[in-house]
């Protein structure tokens, strides 16, 4: 465990777009793109002012119109906002005013499937709640394994999460002894669409790319995951960064899949070979850096995802939001849980200035950042996703 640099200092995110609104004006909203100085761009201002592409769009209070229209569109905007944005001379009279304004939630998330496509975040866990069994369950390696989460409860970054009451055990009711974080990528969706979506075709209805935390309670998920999979253990709430960077952003950041070790099914085999993405998260607990997890380690790409979640026939809608499932390394280090790096409780973390931590405590923040590498060969941030818990 290193303890810099601090999450308080995160830089802005490169090209990236969301929505902010008035503290307290719910309604309110408007598109805005991060500028590297840390201001803001009134994008539906600028693409009014400047006859861009697609005001109508731009001028909405998120993004949700803008996903519903596709991915010719989005690349043409992204390639405008792109020359304004390098542009800070040009583009000063469509700043926004720092004060007063907060992201919100920058698309309405549609649904919402959390994946668990990392093999070591698999393996740990199945080490961990099935010590004398192999570790990965035997339908792990030829599909994206998933579940439904609950779209309502996903939150922007920055939103307290209140410490979760559940079924704790039989008979035991009340509030989360164990409550974790999961560092995740989550993939937003749009290019609404009947299906199956081949998956050579499902690059074109991946927008970007946002930071999730799957905020989980430990023993209510355990008591309850028998036979189905996670239900009131994680759906009092999931948090996302409050920007979304466009997915041909991440074009450098486009990475071999590791070795699949049994053969893919042909809607999950694409004519290119699978890639995924270089993004290196990092997680933070109150200020200290508790983990690195490399998202280039995931097994499964978004447009597998994609794939396999549409074979069935079920349609895509715009905002719909996957998660990547915890992004776990190789090594302690990288665990992307409190599960995995206290192994359940096991080996207490160590924090400078407090009390170790097995699970997250009332007033306990969490952090998420990411950086991915650019064409230049340095390295931008993905932004933050932040949250702090409420006692229950
Ligand atoms: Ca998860």
């Amino acid at each position: 465990m290193t303890t810099a640099p601090q999450p308080t200092s995160v830089p802005p995110p490169g090209l990236a777009l969301g929505a902010v609104g008035g503290a307290g004006r719910p309604g309110s909203s408007r598109i805005a793109c991060p500028l590297p100085d840390g201001g803001l761009l009134d994008v539906g201002s600028l693409a009014t002012a400047q006859r861009g592409p697609f005001p109508d769009l731009l001028t909405a209070p998120n993004l949700d119109r803008l996903l519903d229209a596709g991915a010719p569109v989005w690349r043409e905007v992204v390639d405008w906002l792109r020359s304004w944005r390098d542009d800070h001379e040009k583009a000063v009279a469509h700043r926004l005013p720092a004060e007063g304004l907060v992201p919100v939630l920058p698309f309405t998330v549609a649904d919402y499937v959390d994946f668990y496509a990392c093999e070591q975040h698999a393996r740990n866990a199945g080490l961990i709640f099935r010590p004398d069994a192999e570790p990965l369950t035997p339908n792990w390696g030829h599909m994206p394994v998933g579940y439904h989460g609950r779209a309502g409860t996903v939150r922007v970054s920055g939103s307290p999460v209140t410490r979760p009451a559940g079924q704790r055990a039989a008979g035991d009711f009340g509030p989360t002894r164990a409550l974790d974080v999961e560092a995740e990528l989550g993939f937003v969706l749009g290019g609404p669409v009947p299906g199956p979506v081949p998956v050579d075709d499902a690059g074109d209805h991946v927008f970007g790319v946002v930071l999730l935390n799957d905020w989980s309670a430990r023993d209510v998920q355990g008591f309850e995951s028998r036979p189905l999979g996670p239900h009131l253990g994680k759906s009092f709430a999931t948090s996302i960064s409050a920007w979304v960077t466009p997915i041909g952003e991440l074009d450098a950041a486009r990475v071999p899949l590791p070795e699949h070790r049994d053969p893919a099914l042909p809607h999950l085999t694409p004519r290119e070979p699978a890639r995924g993405l270089d993004v290196a998260l990092s997680v933070y607990l109150n200020g200290h850096r508790i983990a690195d997890p490399p998202a280039a380690d995931l097994y499964w790409s978004a447009e597998q995802m994609v794939a396999h979640l549409t074979s069935n026939g079920a349609s895509l809608r715009a905002g719909d939001l996957l998660g990547s499932g915890t992004v776990s390394g190789p090594d302690r280090d990288g665990f992307g849980s409190l599960l995995e790096l206290s192994w359940n409780g096991r080996d207490p973390i160590a924090l400078p200035g407090g009390p170790p931590r097995t699970w997250l405590a009332d007033g306990d923040e969490v952090v998420i950042t990411a950086t991915a590498p650019a064409a230049d060969g340095s390295r931008f941030s993905l932004g933050e996703v932040r949250g702090r818990i409420r006692p229950a």
